[in-house]
């Protein structure tokens, strides 16, 4: 396993349609995927994972609701959180450019190895994030609900710190 190379974060975010946001941090910005199914500890669980335009680092810690009229509106709230090294090479830009970066996750939910993989034949923004057969990996597994009614309760209308997805 390499050095620590940085944080990651996974936001649900209730918008429109229920998705969560997985972001890398990398070269000064937050590395950003959406995904319509949330991430799954399960190996044979493939998830897709739509690329979004990079965000700011502040975006790590944005937690709140996002007011009706804006991109994205709807509750934000941090679903895991964490630091990840990568498992093959060194810049996790040169492996984002070759469309193929495997991960090594430390985070309350998501731990161990991971596959990111951009899907060939599919456009620049389809990927995959599969989970890899390891010592954590788990065969049923459903996501966990972030957003408790009294985390929904102390949750605040805000302005995030750039537009969303
Ligand atoms: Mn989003």
């Amino acid at each position: 396993m390499g050095s620590r190379q940085g944080r990651f974060v996974v936001q649900e975010h209730h918008a429109r349609q229920l998705h969560y946001d997985f972001r890398l941090e990398a070269g000064g910005v937050l590395k950003s995927w959406a995904l319509p199914k949330g991430p799954s500890m399960n190996p044979a669980e493939k998830r897709l994972a739509v690329l979004v335009e990079d965000h700011p680092l502040e975006y790590l810690e944005f937690e709140g609701i996002i007011p009706a009229g804006l991109p994205g509106a709807g509750e934000v709230v941090c679903w895991d959180a964490g630091v990840y090294r990568l498992a093959e090479g060194r810049d996790l830009m040169e492996r984002f450019e070759r469309g193929r970066l495997l991960l090594e996750l430390e985070g309350r939910l998501l731990k161990g190895g991971f596959a990111l993989f951009h899907m060939k034949g599919r456009g620049e923004k389809s990927w995959l994030l599969v989970k890899r057969k390891d010592a954590f990996s788990v065969d049923h597994w459903s996501v966990p609900r972030a957003l408790t009614g009294e985390r929904k309760r102390a949750l605040k209308e805000k302005h995030p710190p750039c537009e969303v997805d």
